[in-house]
């Protein structure tokens, strides 16, 4: 994998737990954990649980006993609340997909809703995929979703955000790439997500829109993250 990447990701049990033993009780990084989820570079700035998760190398019931043992051993606090809260989504969007199965994959989502879409445009996809769009916030993150399988929450909710509100493209083409890419890629968790960014999912408030600017401001102020991954000649 990329030298660059969050993680040297490994497959199986045996590393899913270590990662979480990791995560927990080696380096207590989920004491910061809502402090750093945000975060968009390294392995620590969020769990990474994700990859172990899709493949069903590490349960979500697992994670919570032992976060458990965590807070009995050490503290409870908001960070510790947080995670559980996070995986709660990953229960939510299961849930939703059993609920409204071949829906999940439609234009118009659960909601049924109308949404004006441009014509599919192959050459502005292909750019956006190569990570050279221009906008470097949302190329930094392309290139490191090519180059490694991962993308940061972060990224993945600007990026979608990006390709329905700006490109106005098919939410789907977005979530058809990420599902080709993406290292932790679950059906569920992919296409709630999508749809949700779309603002044919179950929220609401309607459609999510991300001034890409701003956010780039205020999560990679100092540009680290985007020189880490645009100034590469891979
Ligand atoms: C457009 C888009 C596509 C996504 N596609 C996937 C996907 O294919 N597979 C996937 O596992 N997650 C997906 N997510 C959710 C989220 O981005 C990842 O779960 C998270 O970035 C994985 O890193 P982590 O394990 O370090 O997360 P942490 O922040 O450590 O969270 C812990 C766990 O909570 C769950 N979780 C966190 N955020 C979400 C969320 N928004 N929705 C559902 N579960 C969540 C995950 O199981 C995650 O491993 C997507 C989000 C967006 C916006």
């Amino acid at each position: 994998m990329d030298s660059n990447a969050v993680l040297q990701f490994k497959g199986g049990e045996t590393a899913g737990l270590q990662r979480l033993k990791h995560y927990f009780f080696e380096t207590k990084s989920i004491s910061n954990y809502k402090e750093t989820r945000n975060g968009m570079i390294g392995a620590d700035y969020s769990s990474k649980f994700s990859a172990w998760l899709a493949l069903g190398c590490l349960s979500p019931r697992e994670i919570f006993f032992e976060l458990k043992k965590y807070e009995t051993q050490y503290e409870a606090n908001e960070s510790t609340y947080w995670l559980v809260f996070e995986l709660l989504w990953r229960d939510y969007f299961r849930f939703s997909m059993k609920k409204h199965q071949a829906k999940f994959f439609q234009l118009a989502g659960i909601q049924n809703k109308g949404i004006g879409v441009n014509k599919h445009n192959s050459k502005t996809l292909q750019s956006l995929i190569e990570g050279k769009t221009g906008v470097d916030f949302v190329d930094a993150n392309m290139r490191e979703l090519k180059l490694t399988g991962f993308m940061s929450n972060r990224g993945r909710q600007n990026v979608a955000s990006y390709f329905c509100n700006d490109l106005k493209l098919d939410w789907r083409y977005g979530a058809a790439y990420f599902e080709q890419q993406l290292i932790d890629y679950d059906v569920c968790s992919n296409w709630g997500n999508w749809a949700y960014l779309a603002g044919v999912g179950n929220d609401p408030r309607g459609n999510r829109y991300f001034n890409i600017e701003k956010q780039a401001q205020d999560y990679d102020k100092n540009k680290a993250y985007r020189n880490l991954w645009l100034n590469t000649s891979k």
